[in-house]
């Protein structure tokens, strides 16, 4: 029986962990298929305060597994794919081993949607990110590309015309799920040019190691061609890591944890923290002051239950 269980090691996770092994909770931390979270998944992160040169996501990441586990902190890789959270201690299924535990964090992040291209995910990192935020300064006086046609793509692509000279949105058709304001506002922006009804075959280059440009197919007349880039950012959603979860705990039409107050949600004993709940700032400090509230509340709960 475990006092407390944390699914996911990204920055929420990890952090979750450090505190509640301070508190002398011996947590078990499952880390599953994405360790390490989306912090994993990127090169230098410049806006994590404390490091004033930056450090590299893995990196970070790793130093919080290792702050966890020195504190006490027993982390195991696999993959939650079920669970019981209809009555206490709740039951977690980890690769179908089941694990008791008198309280959950749920901090399994969300996932970036990418086109699924293997040049793109060979050059995740070096050139081509699902952040503009993280990454965007890197492309001063450069050109980039954004991918979709949705809110995200318009915020992102404008936000990159602080760095870039020339910023590129490419979407699929030509009508667009974007909001009207946020289509107008990218629309009128200088350095934003379209391209629609237009796809992404390949992400050049992959033998160089960095991003030069991507091959492109306009859907309606096949033409194919390539538009030389320094840049590539993805932003068609992202898909929250609650599988396991739905018909347990409340989740959005979308599957994000409804949040109750706090780091609560509808159930009594399990917490979010991270991506998992929030969709609008999800950043690695954001994540990781989320991961500290939901230890906290753990901590309270099992002292007002005298644990
Ligand atoms: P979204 O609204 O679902 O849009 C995703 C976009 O990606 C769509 O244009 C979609 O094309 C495209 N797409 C999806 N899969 C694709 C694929 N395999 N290949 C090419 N294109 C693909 O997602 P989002 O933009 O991340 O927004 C999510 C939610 O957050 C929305 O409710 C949005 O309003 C909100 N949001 C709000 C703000 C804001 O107000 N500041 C900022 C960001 C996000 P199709 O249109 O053809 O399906």
């Amino acid at each position: 029986m475990r006092n407390v269980l944390i699914i996911g090691s990204g920055c929420a996770g990890n952090t979750a962990a450090i505190y509640t092994a301070r508190a002398n909770l011996k947590p078990l931390v499952v880390s599953g298929k994405e360790a390490g979270g989306q912090l994993s998944l990127t090169t230098l992160v410049e806006n994590f305060p404390g490091f004033p040169v930056g450090i590299n996501g893995p990196d970070l990441v790793n130093n919080m597994r290792e702050q966890a586990q020195n504190f006490g902190a027993e982390y195991v890789h696999g993959d939650v794919v079920d669970t019981d959270l209809s009555q206490r201690p709740f039951r977690i299924s980890i690769d179908g081993e089941w694990v008791e535990t008198r309280t959950l964090i749920i901090a399994s992040g969300a996932s970036a949607r990418w086109l699924g291209l293997q040049s793109e995910y060979d050059l995740i990192g070096h050139g081509v990110s699902s952040c503009a935020t993280c990454d965007g300064f890197f492309y001063r006086g450069k050109k980039v590309m954004v991918m979709g046609g949705g809110d995200s793509a318009m915020e992102e692509a404008n936000f990159l015309t602080r760095f870039a000279d020339e910023v590129t949105i490419v979407h699929r058709r030509d009508v667009f799920r974007a909001s009207k304001i946020m289509l107008e506002r990218a629309r009128a922006n200088p350095k934003i040019v379209f391209l629609t009804n237009t796809v992404a075959e390949d992400v050049l280059d992959v033998e160089k190691g960095h991003v030069t440009g991507v091959k492109l197919r306009n859907v309606k007349t096949g033409e194919t061609w390539v538009r030389a880039v320094d840049g590539y950012f993805v932003a068609i959603g992202h898909v929250p890591n609650t599988k396991p979860f739905a018909g347990q705990i409340e989740l959005d039409a979308d599957g994000y944890i409804v949040g109750k107050g706090g780091a609560r949600t509808s159930v009594e004993g399990v917490f979010h923290a991270g991506d998992v709940e929030d969709r609008t700032y999800r950043q690695a400090i954001t994540a990781a002051g989320a991961g500290c509230k939901a230890a906290i509340e753990v901590e309270r709960y099992l002292e007002s239950e005298g644990h």
